[in-house]
């Protein structure tokens, strides 16, 4: 068993408030690491030597800074075998999936490389008599990431690389139950030439958070996890001055035309619905058939597909999906299966009995499928988290798009459907923050803005692409006089242009 450590400064540094949380190997069951727990003055040492590091980070101009971008990019490469080996071990899903992971936050990484162009601002010459105005972007200073266990390379890379490029010093306070993948990205940095100090990991629980929380010197969070912990933050954050983006939790609806291609929707719903054991934010944990005959068909094709699920362990490249991520959490997800149950939805392939030969400690169930959940229900209304799809009949087109619109959460959603007319209404109606359209986990790329919409984001930038920027830097517009000979005596009242 390891004894991890923060890294701050650009070195390994020990725990030393004594306290201490067990990561665990997923596919195992067994405990591999021991995660230190950072103290108030832990985390304040650590935000010390950032702001001591950022202002010559954030004088070096930005094509030199977007060269140590491009330079982690080719570390990055050379180490994706082991990273994604790292990542499977401590978070239980496949190394396969572990390397889209870790793909998706190396595309923010590439998006981030364009900060020269990101950062430009903007002139007006001659906006009065020899005025000219312009805007520039400036970094924050010293601004922290509160990232979930569920993308332990993508998320955390989705906040520090426009943070770094625009010139900031970076706290990342990653989860404490797979924080392995960013502590070794933050030696990597090192190697790529980041000076020590703009990349700081530092691990903990809510204390740490706390402390992120409280400090005058962080000026900017931004957090991704649970939605009761988003408000928290955010509502913390923004109360002691700070600039704060939260993104919670989701419930995301697949709705299912009529005249869907079905083969294409039931593929579509068992590999966004149970791919990584559901445990990802963009999950399609609801289908939506619209009509009894569209539900009876997806609902027989359905089954024998959810009993035909390969689980694996992590290193198993034939599993569809690998263990959840922890004993509490495999309870947690069964309890609501259990409570479906009693709910009165029917359940139609239950999972719960898994168990994977030579791995009896490991954290595993069987994906589950309930028909007949009604929007009263718990397991509809809250987030589960794992591998468990409900089918929620529709009549309607309207009665699903209501449903989709009604619901506290507002991540992601699709539909299903060969009928341009009722996919482009759907896609500008529904009150969802990201819609597939045949395309059942639509995430944006890094250029466009990833976000969600109602209770599952506070705050009003989103993450990657231009609002990234936005939300790490600050716009100061000045206005000039040239010449400065120009007399025009003083002025009394507000100047306009007349
Ligand atoms: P979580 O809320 O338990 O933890 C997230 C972070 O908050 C971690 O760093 C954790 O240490 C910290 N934390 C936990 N409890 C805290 C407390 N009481 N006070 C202060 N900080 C605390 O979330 P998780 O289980 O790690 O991740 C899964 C959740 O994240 C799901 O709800 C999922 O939908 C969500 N998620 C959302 C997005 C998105 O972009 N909307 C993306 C990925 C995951």
């Amino acid at each position: 068993m390891r004894e991890l450590t923060h890294f701050i400064g650009g070195k390994h540094v020990k725990g030393t408030s004594g306290r201490f949380a067990d990561a665990y190997q997923p596919m195992t069951g067994e405990v591999i690491s021991r995660v230190p727990l950072a103290s108030k003055a832990e985390m304040r040492a650590a935000v010390e030597n950032a702001k001591a590091a950022q202002s010559a980070w954030a004088a070096t101009n930005p094509q030199r800074r977007a060269r140590v971008l491009m330079k982690f990019l080719e570390v990055m490469a050379r180490e994706n075998d082991a990273l994604a080996d790292l990542l499977a071990r401590e978070h239980g899903k496949t190394i396969a999936d572990a390397k889209g992971d870790i793909q998706r936050g190396i595309e923010v990484v590439e998006f981030a490389c364009g900060i020269p162009h990101l950062m430009k601002g903007e002139f007006t010459e001659g906006a009065g008599p020899g005025i000219d105005i312009y805007s520039i972007r400036q970094p924050l200073g010293v601004v922290a990431g509160i990232t979930p266990f569920n993308f332990p390379a993508m998320i955390p890379m989705w906040k520090f690389a426009p943070a770094i490029a625009c010139g900031n010093a970076f706290i990342l306070k990653p989860s404490e139950r797979d924080p392995g993948v960013p502590l070794r990205m933050a030696e990597l940095m090192i190697e790529a030439g980041l000076p020590p100090g703009i990349l700081n990991v530092v691990n903990g629980d809510k204390e740490a958070v706390d402390a992120i929380l409280e400090d005058p010197d962080i000026q900017a969070v931004g957090f991704v996890g649970s939605t009761p912990i988003a408000e928290y933050v955010y509502t913390k954050g923004t109360a002691s001055g700070k600039r704060v983006q939260c993104f919670g939790g989701a419930k995301n609806h697949m709705v299912i035309m009529p005249d869907a291609d079905m083969d294409q929707a039931v593929d579509a719903l068992v590999g966004a619905g149970y791919g990584s054991a559901g445990e990802r934010c963009m999950a399609v944990s609801v289908a939506v058939p619209v009509g009894k005959k569209t539900a009876d068909e997806l609902v027989k094709r359905l089954i024998p597909r959810t009993e035909s699920l390969k689980i694996g362990p992590s290193t198993d490249n034939a599993a569809d999906f690998g263990p959840l991520v922890t004993q509490a959490h495999l309870d947690k997800v069964k309890s609501y299966v259990e409570l479906g149950v009693k709910e009165g939805a029917k359940l139609l392939v239950d999972g719960r009995g898994f168990t994977m030969q030579g791995y009896e400690k490991g954290f595993y169930m069987g994906g589950c499928l309930f028909d007949d959940v009604t929007p009263d229900m718990r397991i509809y209304k809250e987030e589960i988290f794992g591998p468990v799809l409900s089918v929620v009949r529709a009549k309607d087109y309207e009665e699903a798009l209501a449903l989709c619109t009604d619901h506290e959460y507002g991540n992601g959603v699709a539909i299903f459907s060969r009928d341009g007319d009722a996919a482009r209404d759907f896609a500008s109606r529904v009150q969802v923050g990201m819609v597939g359209i045949n395309v059942p986990i639509p995430v944006p790329l890094a250029y466009y803005t990833f976000g969600g919409w109602k209770r599952s984001a506070f705050g009003d930038l989103n993450q990657h692409g231009p609002d990234s920027i936005r939300f790490y830097s600050k716009t100061k517009t000045i206005t000039s006089r040239w010449p400065s000979g120009v007399k025009e005596g003083a002025e009394f009242t507000i100047p306009t242009m007349k």
